[in-house]
């Protein structure tokens, strides 16, 4: 059985306790072929009367209960299974949040938490039972054969190994021909994804219709894979079918004439002609179930790999965080280090950081410049949790970040993104979306206070004017206001990260932006990427990166306009320009 699932399962409770009544229904049912094979045996050959048919009619209605019983605790099973996988993937996905999951296409995790999980159901509800009853159940037909007739039990213990090993030879290629299968269903759900994504932007550039040829292309490379698994699968069932088959007639024909030549009774004869097939048809139904449960696998080992990404970081408890969270970080302002800290992205030689080393004192503004590329956002993912160190650590108060409850250390964040999104609900939504409590006065505040109050009173329904897919039908500089807005509704926070707010910003827009950033960070502790010289001027504190290495750290003396002008002035020669 597949490990993973195995360990999951085993922490169910309800759902090991429906495994368990799915396989004892189904090792029951199979072990009353005996009784039924016994007492028909008895009624043909004579030598019970034909009342005991009754006896055969019970039997049968007690097999049909209990595959009935085990229908529904399968199903109750591979319910229980799948949506305790999904809610692990999806809080795990929260978890690494957005930037760790880059190497993953959204599509492909949808089609993963959804349709993929689905084939599981194959394989709980009709392969796993089959194990069982493959397990039991030729076995106690064949010590009863062993019993009843000593030549028949060899030919079957001879023959019937045969099927397990066609089996086996037989699904080593299945494996490969369905992952194939598998891994072009990811692609076809991943790019499909992507391409309605990105529809607006394919047509403004003319190439929408092309994406409908590659999507044609993905969807026949998914087609011709699952042919070819079916193909696979009809000629697995053909060879163990003639397998099964063959060996039948092998113990059939030796018994026919032996009865002719009077050497064996009537009984015994009929008891091991309905026996033996029984000895090999759970093989059979194990080897065909095998097939249509081998998606699911798939599927399973994708859902473990985004679960097990944990890399360097401590083991996930059952909730999937990490077993050291050692509960709220202390509020306040915190002193943030980082000690010699390397991010790699995966996928990436060179690092987007190396070896970088800083102190950020409570309360300090501290603004971040450098050329396009040079690791600015890699740093405020860094103190978002969002990427973990590849080497070094992330000091909040001393304390490692990767021991904090990341949940608690982001809500003391405020964070406005380089492209701030906002979703398709009305204004004032999309401004309370760290606070869902707030109430409207707040919100109205909080919008003041990021000068986004004038432009969000002239939309049609004010604060409750829905926002067009992704902002649409919002300018650039509106848009980061909103996003600033929000920052503003969650007062209580105390770091202020903010990723170069006034890029692609007019200088009204960009005015605005600035000031109610100063008002912002004032009694917090603010990190800022910034290009603009009027950004630059807010902090206390100017930290070049270059390459992923902090070249510069200066410390400007707090009023001296004229030498801080100079400097930040070059400063943005060199990144505005790259930036564009
Ligand atoms: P900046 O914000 O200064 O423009 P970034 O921190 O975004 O720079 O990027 C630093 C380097 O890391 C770049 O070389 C970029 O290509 C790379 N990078 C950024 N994000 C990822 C990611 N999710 N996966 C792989 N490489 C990335
Ligand atoms: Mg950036």
């Amino acid at each position: 059985m597949h490990k993973d699932l195995l360990r999951l399962i085993r922490g169910e409770q309800p759902v090991l306790r429906h495994l368990t009544v799915t396989f004892a229904a189904a090792m029951l049912a199979g072990l009353l072929v005996l009784v039924q094979a016994e007492v028909l045996a008895g009624v043909l050959s004579g030598r019970f009367t034909a009342a005991a048919l009754a006896v055969v009619a019970g039997v049968v209605a007690l097999r049909a209960l209990l595959a009935w019983t085990q229908g529904v605790f399968a199903g109750r099973t591979a319910t229980g299974v799948k949506s305790a996988l999904r809610h692990r993937l999806l809080t795990r996905l929260r978890e690494l949040g957005p930037v760790r999951l880059a190497g993953h296409r959204s599509g492909e995790l949808v089609t993963l938490a959804g349709r993929g999980l689905d084939g599981l159901d194959n394989y709980l509800t009709g392969y796993l039972p089959s194990i069982a009853v493959a397990a039991v159940v030729p076995l106690a037909v064949l010590i009863r054969l062993l019993v009843a007739d000593l030549a028949s039990a060899i030919i079957v213990l001879v023959t019937l190994p045969l099927i397990p090993i066609f089996g086996a030879l037989v699904g080593m290629t299945t494996k490969a021909v369905t992952e194939r299968q598998y891994r072009a269903l990811t692609r076809l759900g991943g790019h499909f994804l992507d391409v309605v994504r990105g529809l607006p932007t394919l047509r403004a550039f003319g190439r929408a219709r092309y994406q409908a040829t590659v999507i044609r292309q993905v969807a026949d490379a998914h087609r011709s894979a699952t042919m070819r698994t079916l193909r696979v699968a009809f000629l697995s069932s053909l060879v163990l079918e003639l397998c099964a088959s063959l060996s039948l007639a092998l113990v059939a024909v030796p018994i026919g004439l032996r009865l002719l030549g009077g050497t064996l009774d009537l009984h015994t004869a009929l008891l091991v002609l309905l026996l033996a097939p029984e000895a090999y048809l759970p093989l059979r139904a194990m080897g065909t179930r095998f097939h249509a449960s081998m998606e699911g696998v798939a599927a399973a080992d994708a859902a473990f790999s985004v679960l097990d990404r944990s890399g360097d970081e401590p083991a996930p408890d059952t909730d999937g965080r990490p077993a050291a969270a050692s509960g709220a970080p202390a509020s306040g302002q915190p002193r943030i280090e980082l000690e010699n800290v390397t991010v790699r992205y995966p996928g990436r030689e060179d690092p987007a950081l190396s070896g970088v080393s800083l102190t950020i004192e409570p309360g300090e503004r501290v603004a971040l410049v450098g050329e396009s590329g040079s690791g600015k956002s890699t740093l405020l993912n860094l103190l978002l949790g969002f990427v973990p160190p590849s080497e070094g650590r992330v000091l909040v108060d001393g304390a490692d970040l990767r021991t904090l409850d990341l949940e608690a250390w982001r809500a003391r964040l405020a964070f406005v993104p380089q492209r701030a999104h906002l979703f398709t609900t009305s204004v004032a939504d999309n401004i309370r979306l760290g606070r869902p409590s707030a109430s409207m006065d707040e919100v109205r505040r909080a919008a003041r206070a990021a000068y986004a109050d004038e432009f969000v009173d002239d939309l049609p329904d004010g604060y409750g004017t829905r926002v067009g897919e992704r902002g649409a039908n919002l300018s650039a500089g509106q848009r980061q206001r909103i996003a600033l807005a929000r920052a503003f509704c969650r007062p209580a926070t105390s770091v202020l990260l903010l990723d170069e707010p006034t890029a692609r910003l007019d200088g009204r827009s960009e005015a605005a932006v600035v000031a109610a950033t100063a008002e912002l960070s004032r009694g917090r502790t603010a990190v800022v990427v910034a290009h603009r010289p009027a950004m630059i001027e807010l902090a206390d504190r100017v930290v070049r990166v270059h390459e992923g290495r902090v070249v510069a750290d200066t410390t400007p003396p707090p009023r001296d306009p004229d030498r801080r002008e100079e400097r930040t002035g070059d400063e943005i020669t060199t990144s505005g320009r790259a930036e564009r």
